[in-house]
């Protein structure tokens, strides 16, 4: 360490302590002296600071004059407000010391925002002088805007502005921590962490990569704070839900300017997102008061800050992947994402920023990097829902579902070329592994793969038939881990209130889901014939150089399903299935509905008389109907149903069940018959005593004899 960082570094660290005081007394400043003294200090932390980058440029006569002009001016600005309060206080206290109280500070909102500014600015004046004093040479700024941008981006960038910012946020947010909103002071406490792990704070590659791999853990840890929090409060308050949504966004540039960062070099998107970051924290712990007195909502009652809440998770999630592809593979990530030049007309450059942008989005959300991160996250929110799940049978489906994510949509994919076995054939030639969405992962249409295709759709096919349309949208396909833990499952209330949700509500077909069934067909069959002529040479038609299967498949479940599913609050939950637009489901549901697979009741007449219809209120695909079938027939069959089971837990007389080849098989065998799946007689309600009730949920003893309850209310 040189004689210079020795006395630089303690002098840093005293500064960030200082600044951090004072936002703390910030804070707390409740008359306009404490308001007027805080401002003064600030400022003359900025004058001092100013005054020393001055004098780094010109340490002449000129630049003393400057430097002293800077302070003085700067001085006096903030002592005259403080010399005013001050004098001000001092006559009414001369004039009636027994009534005497300091004035109130009136406009908090103004004063929080010259406290942010002032530390803004004097950060950003440690930033600008240290490395100066440090012996890196005064910066140069060229005089443009591009000037001006790329010159914040040194400075922000620099370990002399990033440090001390995570010192004054870490001290702050430890400072206020029992005067915050328990809520608040957890995101704060990521916030300080995530600025320590800033990756272009050093120049080193062992911290580069570190802090890359480590800040995305922490941020996927804050994203599962936040969902899981969401989940178990349902009204917000308005303050928190802002601060939320635009914390989010600010991650979601931050990523973004960390990926630019490491393509280009350029830190310009990284600091602009690191700034709107600071003032975000700033102004919180500032002002945290207002998060306290706060008015709540009911954040089901509003899918524009639902979908802003998985929007911005999403966008950061992608640029996350993208970062973590690119630290991973290098520069061959980049080569994988075509890019076509952003010049000529308008209409061209538009059409090439779109196809950009597709390639993107299609490139990163079936890269490991980003399924991993994203199975990560999904799965934690999994693990939570098992944790407050009862039913066994549920908790072994949904343990199995984060197994088929880790194996079918991680590993085998993006991992295949490096299992350690020889002579591995080409994942294409690989039934189901090969062909997880029975469409274009593997390749497209090529006679060699004819085999494995036929197997897997038969394979797939002969499942559904015996154990429903559960194996694959409930298990095997990826979206069941993103549609099944605790807050995404919890959005099955929009499948109800929101506008096109409510139209495919139902067991029923509707006109749009045929539409939308048959347009997904028709490409699936129009890019398969064009796939398979391109394969024995009768055309050479590709998409953006794309064999059209592969297109579809990154189109359906690279692009579009992630579009889908940022719009849960406006389309409902599990829209691939109520909407029909995923072929792949439309071929297991044929067969699921051919089979054995449907929901039975052990008596009809506790249907019948049931008032709560739990049942169908837990059902995430928005079975809304299941109930009048119960009573009629007492069983239920719906081609939509994915046999998820949340409606057997949530019946509260433990009434409910899923049928399927087992209880067929076991029906035939007297050794076995007279038990359900997971061990339950049946039926449940022999020797029973009639249900003479109005409501059922308030006159029938959820335990009474002959009653089983089984599973909590949602699982
Ligand atoms: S319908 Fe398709 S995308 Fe949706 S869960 Fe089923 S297989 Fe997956
Ligand atoms: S909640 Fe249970 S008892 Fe009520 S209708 Fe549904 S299956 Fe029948």
């Amino acid at each position: 360490m040189s004689s210079l960082a020795v006395v630089l570094i303690p002098l840093a660290a005293a500064m960030a302590v200082a600044l951090a005081g004072l936002i703390r007394w910030s804070a707390h400043a409740r008359s306009r002296t404490d308001a007027a003294w805080v401002g003064f200090l600030l400022a003359g932390m900025a004058s001092m600071l100013g005054g020393g980058a001055i004098l780094a440029y010109r340490n002449d006569t000129e630049g003393w004059l400057a430097a002293l002009w800077l302070g003085g001016l700067l001085m006096a600005l903030s002592a005259t407000p403080l010399l005013w309060t001050l004098l001000g206080e001092a006559r009414r206290r001369s004039e009636d010391p027994r009534t005497f109280a300091p004035a109130a500070l009136r406009d908090r909102r103004a004063f929080v925002g010259i406290v942010v500014a002032l530390v803004l600015g004097n950060e950003l004046l440690m930033g600008w002088l240290f490395p100066i004093a440090a012996g890196g040479g005064a910066l140069v700024v060229r005089p443009s805007l591009a000037g001006t941008v790329t010159a914040l981006g040194v400075v922000v960038g620099s370990p002399w502005f990033l440090f001390p910012m995570a010192a004054e946020m870490g001290l702050t947010t430890v400072w206020l921590w029992t005067e915050l909103d328990p809520a608040l002071r957890v995101m704060l406490a990521f916030q300080s962490a995530m600025m320590v792990l800033s990756p272009p704070a050093l120049p080193s590659a062992a911290w580069h990569a570190s802090t890359i791999y480590l800040s995305s853990a922490l941020m996927i840890g804050l994203f599962v704070y936040q969902m899981e929090w969401v989940y178990r409060h349902p009204r917000v308050g308005i303050a928190l839900g802002r601060y939320t949504i635009r914390l989010l966004a600010v991650y979601a540039l931050l990523m973004a300017g960390l990926y630019e960062w490491l393509a280009t070099g350029s830190v310009a998107l990284f600091a602009v997102a690191v700034l709107a970051e600071m003032v975000l924290f700033f102004s919180a712990v500032a002002d945290a008061a207002r998060f306290r007195d706060d008015d709540p909502f009911t954040w089901q009652l509003r899918p524009s800050w639902a979908v802003q809440l998985l929007g911005w998770v999403l966008v950061a999630e992608l640029f996350m992947g993208a970062l973590l592809d690119l630290e991973a593979n290098g520069n061959g990530f980049l080569l994988l994402v075509p890019q076509l030049p952003l010049s000529g007309d308008a209409a061209t450059i538009a059409a090439h920023a779109v196809s950009n942008g597709f390639w993107f989005v299609a490139v990163v959300t079936g890269s490991a990097g980003f399924l991993v991160m994203m199975g990560s996250e999904m799965g934690v929110l999994v693990a939570l829902k098992i944790r407050e799940t009862r039913r066994r049978e549920q908790r072994l489906r949904l343990g199995l579902t984060i197994a088929a994510f880790a194996a079918t949509t991680v590993y085998f994919p993006g991992f295949w070329n490096t299992v350690p076995i020889s002579h591995l054939p080409p994942i294409g030639q690989v039934p189901v592994l090969g062909w997880t969405m029975g469409i274009g992962s593997g390749g497209g249409l090529a006679p060699g793969f004819f085999v494995a295709i036929l197997v897997t759709y038969l394979l797939i096919g002969s499942m559904s038939a015996l154990f429903g349309r559960r194996v694959l949208c409930s298990v095997l396909c990826s979206a069941a881990t993103m549609y099944q833990g605790t807050l995404v499952d919890s959005m099955k209330s929009f499948n109800r209130s929101s506008p096109v949700g409510r139209k495919f509500l139902g067991t029923h077909f509707s006109s749009a889901y045929t539409v939308t069934t048959g347009v997904t067909l028709g490409s699936l069959a129009g890019a398969s014939t064009i796939s398979y002529l391109d394969a024995i040479g009768r055309l050479q038609w590709t998409v953006g150089g794309s064999d059209p299967t592969q297109f579809l498949f990154s189109f359906y479940f690279g692009v579009l399903w992630y579009v889908m599913f940022v719009t849960i609050p406006y389309t409902g939950n599990y829209n691939c299935v109520t909407m029909g637009w995923c072929h792949w489901g439309t071929w297991s549901q044929a067969f699921s509905r051919l089979g054995f697979f449907r929901l039975k009741v052990k008596d009809r007449t506790i249907c019948q008389q049931c008032r709560t219809l739990d049942c169908a209120k837990s059902c995430p695909i928005g079975l809304v109907d299941m109930v009048g079938q119960l009573r009629t027939t007492g069983e239920f069959r719906s081609s939509k149903c994915c046999g998820v089971g949340n409606c057997v837990g949530a019946c509260p007389y433990g009434n409910l069940y899923i049928h399927d080849v087992r209880h067929w098989w076991r029906g035939r065998r007297p050794a076995f018959s007279g038990t359900s799946a997971d061990g339950v007689p049946l039926p449940m309600v022999r020797g029973s005593r009639p249900l003479t009730v109005r409501n059922a949920t308030a006159d029938v003893p959820r335990t009474s004899p002959g009653f089983t309850r089984s599973g909590g209310p949602s699982s």
